[in-house]
């Protein structure tokens, strides 16, 4: 167990508990990651902003299931936020659905597949929660999961509850529009039910294409590179075309089965997956002009080493 420490309000209510010295990769879906020196796991709005008021003036970080997200082997010395308990709320309405933060998409994905509501399919087979992929804009080629959003609810730092439609975020491909430190809590989703049958047919369908066109079998965070449009061709071909297909560092390996993946065999650090990053990025440059550009997101990673993978 990590040490913790708890605040208390004044009328002695539980207030939030911060953990110390938490291992993050065993709370990220790649299994790496060193450490974060403070961690708490909000339950409720008002744990959320207690903790938002501890952290006040240090930066924080939210985490979902770092499913898009290399964390340094140092870990991060900000503190980190995992949302939990009421936060992963999914309730189906008339025409809509809503869901919480925690909420993790396959299972938003599901909801809609048992309701018949159309237009959720592209959420199948993608981990991850409903905050990180709102903060990510995760989804397909063709469809985003901003398309869906009727509104979708932050906490600010200072503990504001804001309501945000998709024209005040100005969603874009992974990426969106709101400042990093605003926490998504809620998010409503229009949602009409349409043919169960033709619905569950497009969810299973996709579902099938994904797991057997990804890798599913060993941890990684699904895309490494964005594609980067016209004229150019996707960032899997752009891999391969520079030979990194399968080419391993350490325990990373880019995979074999698609091109855009990292893979971590069992015991990758996080410099092994920026080392497969960097020469990826300096071939492409170098042999095809193009100018790679994560998708993931990377904490605890000094200036110079995301220059090296062409992060900001
Ligand atoms: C096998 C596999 C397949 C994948 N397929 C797809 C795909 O088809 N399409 C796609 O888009 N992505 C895909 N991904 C990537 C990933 O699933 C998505 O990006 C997902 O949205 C990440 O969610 P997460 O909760 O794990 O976010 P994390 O990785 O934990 O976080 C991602 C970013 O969001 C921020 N964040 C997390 N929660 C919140 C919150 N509540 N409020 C504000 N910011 C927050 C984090 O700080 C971080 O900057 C895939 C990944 C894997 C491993």
């Amino acid at each position: 167990m990590s040490p913790t420490s708890r605040t208390r309000r004044s009328n002695g209510e539980r207030a939030m508990r911060w953990e110390r010295d938490v291992p993050l990769g065993p709370l990220a879906r790649y299994g790496i990651g060193g450490p974060a020196a403070r961690l708490a796991r909000p339950h409720s709005l008002r744990e959320l902003t207690d903790a938002l008021r501890d952290t006040a003036g240090c930066g924080y970080r939210v985490l979902g299931t770092g499913a898009n997200v290399l964390i340094g082997d140092a870990g991060t010395a900000e503190p980190v936020l995992v949302l939990d308990g009421e936060f992963s709320a999914i309730r189906l309405g008339e025409n809509s659905i809503e869901a919480r933060a925690a909420a993790r998409l396959p299972a938003l994905a599901g909801t809609a597949r048992r309701a018949g509501r159309a237009g959720f399919h592209f959420l199948e087979a993608v981990p991850g929660t409903l905050g990180g992929g709102l903060r990510m804009n995760a989804g397909s080629r063709e469809d985003w999961l901003w398309d869906r959003v009727e509104w979708a609810e932050v906490v600010t730092p200072g503990g504001e509850l804001v309501r945000l439609r998709p024209e005040d975020a100005t969603p874009a491909y992974r990426h969106v529009d709101v400042p990093p430190d605003w926490v998504f809590v809620r998010a409503r989703f229009s949602a009409t039910p349409g043919d169960a049958a033709a619905i569950r047919e497009a969810h299973l369908n996709f579902r099938e294409r994904k797991v057997r066109d990804q890798v599913y079998e060993l941890p990684s965070v699904g895309s490494t590179w964005k594609n980067p449009g016209p004229p150019h061709p996707p960032a899997w071909k752009i891999v391969d075309e520079v030979g990194m297909r399968g080419a391993r560092v350490g325990g990373a390996q880019v995979a074999t089965r698609h091109a855009n993946f990292i893979v971590n065999l069992g015991a990758a650090s996080a410099d092994d997956v920026l080392e497969l990053m960097a020469e990826t990025r300096r071939r492409a440059l170098v042999q095809l002009g193009v100018a790679l550009e994560p998708e993931i997101h990377f904490w605890g990673f000094e200036p110079e080493q995301l220059a090296c993978v062409g992060a900001a």
